[in-house]
């Protein structure tokens, strides 16, 4: 009999809370219909010329070439909402049509499902705001737990994201253990979590002359060899003194926060400037004011820098804990949510990573109710709930509007290039120290 799916707790915890909820699922997204699912969706309309004209309008093939998982697109309206939405902000096509009719992602939202090898890994996106509370407030939110059957009928398991453990792709076949180290590492906590991603980077950075997409170190004669070798650098990484060393070379580091101030503001105003919805626009528009950031000259980063270390230090002092657990939450989330494997390399991955956490945490420092918190002068169960609203906020409308743009996932590729050896190791240290 399979076992149960895994799921980190906030996901043993989720349930819409549609009508509440302050965004809608499909807001701002893109919505690719599968060709199997087109065909049901055109089953399920046959004999209703209405319904199947307004199908025809507003599923329409996709420009870049039909493929089977991205056969066709919903044409979302210039607002970014989807055109099956009625005057309720509910799915005219569920009501009408019941649960067949959907899309996958439309049916699974805002779960991900990820099949490695037998094993179903249940994980949600951030981008759904009930998601992002329950993943980021609770302490045990993303412990490893196992999905209740009654919630497991909510997501189609035929649309899951395989990940074959094929002992042909060392890769994908040593990616469970490589993951267990990771978090293990993203486990101590009494280290800084900066000092936790140079550690991660030095981990990937051992790993990276033999472990990597398409390695052909483990062929052959030479697999038992690489694969000490693999369990070596994993053990070295458990080891007390390692991680000390580590930490201490990596907290004497003193880096220039501006060029990254810079880098971070141009991706939110790229994404300002792709209209992704009044919610994420006032967001930016706060952020930019509070810092405040206006043409980007050199000067004006580096005072921008300046009032970012200013208000991390206040919010270390005020809030330590609640900021601290938002983003450990967040990176456990991350190594749950988005296998390594789909990086060419380790470095690559905990590179992406250690950039999304730099924008985040410049987006809450510049969030304008966070900015007015850092001028209390003692922290209150008030000014706590604030803080965790504006970190939802944040944290959602980033993972909804910014992540998964083409223009950032292209900015991440370029920045951290094949993703290997010396070079890129030092530009995840650069983002970690941010
Ligand atoms: S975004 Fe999340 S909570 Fe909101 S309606 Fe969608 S699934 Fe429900």
């Amino acid at each position: 009999m399979p076992a149960e799916p895994l799921a980190p707790r906030y996901m043993t915890r989720f349930r819409c809370i549609a009508e509440r909820c302050e965004d809608t699922c499909c807001g701002g997204l893109r919505v690719p219909v599968s060709e199997a699912q087109w065909h049901r969706m055109q089953a399920t309309v046959a004999g209703n010329p209405e319904a199947s004209e307004r199908l025809y309008q507003l599923v329409l093939p996709n420009a870049a070439g039909a493929s089977s998982t991205e056969h066709a697109f919903i044409d979302m309206r210039p607002d970014g909402h989807c055109p099956f939405l009625d005057t309720e902000r509910l799915c005219s096509l569920q009501r009408r049509h019941g649960d067949a009719m959907l899309p996958d992602i439309c049916a699974t939202f805002p779960r991900v499902v990820t099949r490695w090898g037998e094993r179903v890994e249940v994980t949600g996106t951030l981008a759904c705001p009930e998601v992002a509370r329950l993943c980021l407030l609770a302490e045990d939110a993303v412990e490893p737990d196992s999905l209740p059957p009654e919630l497991q009928h909510a997501f189609r398991p035929e649309s899951a994201r395989r990940i074959p453990l094929d002992e042909e792709d060392a890769y994908t076949f040593h990616a469970d253990s490589v993951r267990a180290a990771m978090l293990r590492l993203l486990g101590r906590l009494e280290y800084p979590l900066a000092s936790r991603f140079a550690l991660l980077g030095h981990l990937a950075y051992a790993l990276d002359g033999f472990y990597f997409r398409g390695t052909e170190s483990f062929e052959g004669e030479e697999r038992s060899g690489a694969e000490d070798q693999l369990t070596e650098v994993l053990q070295r990484f458990e080891s007390p003194e390692v991680l000390e060393a580590g930490h201490r070379d990596f907290t004497s580091l003193a880096l220039p926060g501006g060029p990254c101030v810079g880098l971070f503001t141009s991706v939110l105003k790229a994404r300002l400037a792709a209209g992704r919805g009044e919610r994420f626009t006032s967001l930016v528009r706060g952020v930019l004011e509070s810092l405040p950031l206006g043409a980007g000259s050199p000067s004006e980063l580096d005072t921008a820098w300046r009032t970012y270390v200013e208000r991390w230090q206040r919010l270390e002092a005020l809030h330590g804990e609640q900021v601290r657990r938002y983003f450990h939450n967040y990176a456990v989330h991350h190594l749950w949510r988005s296998p390594f494997t789909d990086a060419p390399s380790l470095l690559a991955y905990v590179f992406r990573l250690a950039l999304r956490v730099g924008l985040l945490r410049l987006t809450l420092v510049g969030h304008p109710q966070v900015a007015a918190l850092c001028h209390a002068p003692s922290p209150t169960p008030d000014a706590r709930e604030q803080l965790d609203r504006a970190a939802v906020e944040c944290f959602q409308l980033v993972a909804k509007h910014v992540e998964q743009a083409p223009d950032f996932l292209s900015l991440a590729e370029g920045l951290v290039g094949p993703g290997r050896g010396a070079d890129a190791l030092g530009k995840v240290l650069i983002f970690a120290t941010f």
